[in-house]
């Protein structure tokens, strides 16, 4: 479109938006990835999805959702209790859009069975192409997705609620979930002397004729319109996890209350509430005493998708800094010409396409683990080193993508710095940073022959590449020191750069060797592109991730 000119001034040389693109077909990475960890045979859908997601249409309520966030409506103008959040209607249309495509319940069968295949490949692709446009939606999505993990322990509920869940509509009302066209499932675990520790949560479950009535308190509990929640709670068995719906058998509003939503940095589009349950009705999941060993398997879940989504985020920041560069004249020249600027995209375009490459690997995992024994400890082991990684690598990332755009990606009316605010989020919930090198030390330790042999399997796909050798044996000994503690965060990344050398080595060999050389074979400096990339390896880059 043709700038009108200002009195004093016409507008040129800025880049035109970023949108109305097909946000499948144009990264390379990524249909690369799709293909070679099983889903080939889906391009011309995600291509019908990439478009439908990449329109000024979808961007637009991506921005609507953040600007006008939810609102707490605890009491109507009498004072009676209504604990009910508005949300923009924008929100509403996001929840929709993902519902339709499948992204809460895409990788089940309607029994709640893993649904095999090429699934969890294919949706992930679809959820980082989603999180490219609006990640806050995202967290019931995920959550809805993840609970019938946890549901699975209970056949008779999950059969039931698995009527709602595979519905693809999205259906809003405030009411029983057994009522309506469709369903979102959120979770309560966090209170305020401990989200990591949960075996300190105080919130009590008391026996009743019907179920289980729950006293005590959440001190975040995210998306609080989902329809019925997974809650962490003491039984006298000790902790346990419950099925706690809106609504009562009865049809009565259930005694959930919301106090407070957090005023949060990024994640705006998506409330997140402090909660007290006062005798709320829940039914138990799984036996009394095991509540964790039943929520881990939701969180295993969302857990993987923490690190799709922030792939997601980063891929849209180097996105944006590319698109950019390309229309950006500085000096006479485009900021893609120039061999500083190229240095520093090229180094984002590696770390995006790794760690795309790397996310897909995972969900392949995911894809096989109920067939394949070592795909299950592959999945079991690199999910929290993934998780670990890729969400601790998103904020910084998506700085030096900002700083590509200069002034321009600082500002609101773009989207670099709604993605910057966002991308901390996803290491911080749903374990943070150490938890997850915990994690990753307590699968050795619960399984070490088969973990060793996982970590042995990724030397074997990464044979030749630069320092990869030594970074097998380096993480095996670190694993297998007395205070493997102290360098978990050393071994743990060290893991998740060698499955990220392993899973591009099988899509693009050369970028397999030049991240292996700058990551394995030589830490990586403090900022992108203080590396020594060959004009022909750069070039080679920035063809692969130009949108
Ligand atoms: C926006 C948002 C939404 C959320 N939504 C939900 C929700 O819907 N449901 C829910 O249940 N929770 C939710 N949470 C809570 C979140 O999961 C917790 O904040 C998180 O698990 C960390 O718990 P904590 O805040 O109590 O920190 P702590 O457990 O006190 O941890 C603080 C720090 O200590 C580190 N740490 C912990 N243990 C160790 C150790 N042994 N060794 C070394 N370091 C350690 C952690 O990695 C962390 O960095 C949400 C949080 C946010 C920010």
């Amino acid at each position: 479109m043709k700038q009108t000119a200002f009195s004093t001034h016409e507008v040129f040389n800025q880049s035109p938006p970023f949108e109305d693109v097909d946000l499948f077909a144009l990264d390379r990475p990524l249909r690369e990835a799709v293909a070679a960890f099983g889903g080939a045979a889906a391009e011309q859908e995600l291509s019908e999805f990439g478009r439908h997601w990449g329109s000024a249409a979808m961007a637009a309520r991506g921005r609507t959702a953040n600007e006008n966030t939810p609102k707490l409506r605890a009491f109507d103008s009498r004072g009676n209790r209504r604990d009910e959040v508005e949300f923009h209607p924008a929100y509403h249309e996001l929840m929709a859009h993902s519902a339709h495509a499948g992204l809460h319940n895409s990788t089940w069968t309607a029994a709640g069975r893993p649904a095999g295949g090429a699934a969890e490949v294919l949706r992930a692709a679809r959820f980082y192409i989603a999180a490219q446009v609006e990640t806050g939606h995202l967290c019931p999505i995920t959550m809805t997705r993840a609970s019938v993990a946890a549901l699975a322990v209970e056949p008779g509920l999950l059969a039931k609620t698995m009527l709602v869940i595979t519905t693809r509509s999205y259906d809003p009302s405030f009411a029983p979930w057994w009522t309506k066209r469709g369903m979102t499932l959120g979770m309560g675990m966090t209170e305020k002397q401990g989200g990591t520790d949960v075996r300190a949560n105080m919130t009590r479950a008391e026996r009743a004729s019907d179920g289980y009535r729950i006293t005590g308190h959440k001190w975040f509990m995210s998306a609080p319109m989902c329809d019925a929640f997974l809650v962490l709670a003491q039984a006298s068995e000790g902790l346990t996890c419950f099925f706690m719906p809106r609504f009562a058998p009865d049809g009565s509003v259930n005694a959930i209350r919301f106090q407070r939503l957090k005023d949060k940095l990024g994640n705006r589009s998506n409330a997140s509430s402090e909660v007290e349950f006062m005798g709320a009705y829940a039914t138990r999941l799984g036996e009394e005493g095991r509540g964790i060993r039943t929520i881990i398997q939701m969180v295993q879940l969302t857990r993987q998708d923490c690190a799709i989504a922030s792939a997601g985020l980063m891929r849209s920041g180097l996105a944006h800094a590319l698109h950019h560069a390309r229309h950006r004249n500085v000096f006479q020249k485009p900021l893609a010409e120039q061999p500083l600027m190229r240095a520093v995209l090229s180094d984002m375009a590696l770390h995006v396409e790794a760690s795309t490459a790397l996310v897909m690997l995972l969900c392949q995992a995911f894809d096989r683990a109920g067939d394949d024994p070592r795909e299950a400890a592959t999945m079991r082991l690199l999910t929290p080193a993934i998780k670990y990684w890729t969400c601790k690598s998103a904020p910084p990332f998506l700085f030096e993508a900002m700083e590509c755009l200069g002034g321009n990606g600082y500002v609101e009316e773009g989207i670099l710095a709604r993605h910057y605010r966002e991308s901390p989020v996803n290491a911080i919930w749903e374990g943070s940073g150490n938890v997850m090198c915990l994690d990753v030390l307590r699968a050795l330790a619960r399984e070490a022959e088969v973990a060793i042999a996982v970590i042995e399997g990724l030397g074997e796909a990464t044979l030749g590449l630069p320092g990869a050798d030594e970074a097998v044996s380096g993480i095996v000994r670190a694993f297998h020191q007395p205070d493997s503690e102290r360098v978990a965060r050393l071994a743990v990344e060290k893991l998740a750069l060698l499955a990220a050398s392993a899973a591009l080595n099988k899509i693009a060999p050369r970028s397999a060797e030049l991240f292996a050389l700058t990551r394995l074979a030589n830490p990586h400096a403090g900022m992108y592109g203080a590396v020594d990339l060959a004009e022909i390896d750069a070039r080679e880059l920035l063809q692969r991730a130009m949108p």
